[in-house]
């Protein structure tokens, strides 16, 4: 992999571009994408978003969002345009098995494939240039600095100031995780600049449930929470009756994963869901246990430090059961839990 530096000059000429994120997309996967979409249209690009799956409705009020294609429902005109672009950005995500279906299409694709990315371990092999760096607070500030360094900062406008601030908002945890740095906050007063109303963007993120969902973390707290104060650990396994019963969708279950971190002295928290296609794994940590090496020894995922997931196709109970002796073995392994 090239540096991304590599392609600015050739930014100049007109190009069909897709961007694209990981499966089900968080405000980053989004606000990052959409982002760099208004910026590479304003360059004269030919620029079209496709998420490799459906995204929660929290985030359709993004400017431009309803543009993003969804793979899985639009799988021959999204392939169609896969083989025909001469660019293909790949946002927030940096191995292929995080874009499910659309994996084996953009394997086979002969265009030039671009990262820009935060998370551990990337698969470089596979990206002609890009940029991987795991000390960015989100991929939307990555973007910010493309456009710094593509000399676009006078291209800047409302649209992309509201998606980038979206991006950088929620991978922050609202401007409190350690990755929070003085160039996120620069960034944020740059962004200001564009009057964009912030609270309604936290609001819109945020406070924008059905009531359903509330009771089902009233339900799952009262009913799916383990805790394991010997390894300073707690697990929310949620079954599929649960997911029926309460009518949940894509993005009703983002940020359920940190309630348990608010109990003293616990460390790590999980949470297991029951879904169709497979059973999902969310790791979250406060300081000293490393999510990310855990989900990718145990679970088939990866991630950043202090929050990483993962997914398989066994049962539930034998991913509760395979936790539960993962947890014993990495504490022995690497005595990062306090006991
Ligand atoms: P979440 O728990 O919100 O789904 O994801 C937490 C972090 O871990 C995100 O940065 C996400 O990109 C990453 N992640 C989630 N699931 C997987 C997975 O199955 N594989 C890998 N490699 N990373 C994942
Ligand atoms: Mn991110």
């Amino acid at each position: 992999m090239e540096n991304l530096d590599t392609i600015f000059a050739s930014l100049l000429e007109p190009k069909k571009i897709v961007i694209t994120m990981h499966q089900k997309p968080d405000p980053d996967a989004m606000g990052s994408s959409l982002g760099l979409f208004h910026y590479l249209k304003k360059m004269g690009h030919d620029v079209t978003v496709i998420s490799p799956t459906n995204w929660a409705d929290f985030l359709k009020w993004m400017p431009s969002c309803d543009q993003v294609i969804d793979f899985e429902s639009n799988r021959l005109s999204s392939t169609e345009l896969l083989k025909k672009t001469d660019w293909l950005f790949c946002l927030d995500f940096n191995h292929l098995g995080r874009t499910r279906n659309m994996e084996e299409v953009i394997m086979k694709l002969n265009c030039k494939k671009i990262l820009i990315d935060h998370h551990r371990e990337p698969q470089v092999d596979f990206f002609d240039y890009g940029i991987s760096n795991i000390k960015k607070s989100s991929t939307a500030e990555m973007v910010y600095d493309f456009i710094i360094d593509t000399g676009g900062e006078d291209k800047i406008d409302k649209n992309i100031a509201i998606c980038l601030y979206a991006g950088v908002m929620s991978d922050t945890g609202s401007f409190r995780f350690s990755s929070t740095s003085a160039s996120v906050h620069l960034m944020v007063a740059k962004l200001k600049a564009f009057e964009i109303d912030h609270p309604k963007i936290h609001t819109a993120i945020y406070d924008n449930f059905l009531e359903n969902r509330l009771r089902f973390i009233g339900h799952v707290l009262s009913n799916r929470l383990e805790v394991f104060y010997e390894y300073n650990t707690a697990l929310i396994s949620i079954p599929k009756n649960d997911i029926l019963r309460f009518h949940i969708k894509t993005g009703d279950t983002e940020g359920l994963v940190n309630y348990p971190l608010s109990i003293q002295g616990i460390e790590m928290a999980a949470l297991l869901i029951d879904r169709d296609e497979e059973r999902k794994w969310s790791f979250r940590s406060k300081e000293t246990f490393d999510c990310n090496t855990f989900a990718r020894r145990y679970f088939q995922g990866g991630g950043h430090y202090n929050a990483a997931g993962g997914g398989n196709k066994l049962s539930f109970e034998e991913n509760v059961k395979n936790f539960k002796s993962a947890l014993r073995e990495f504490s022995i392994q690497t005595t990062t839990i306090k006991k």
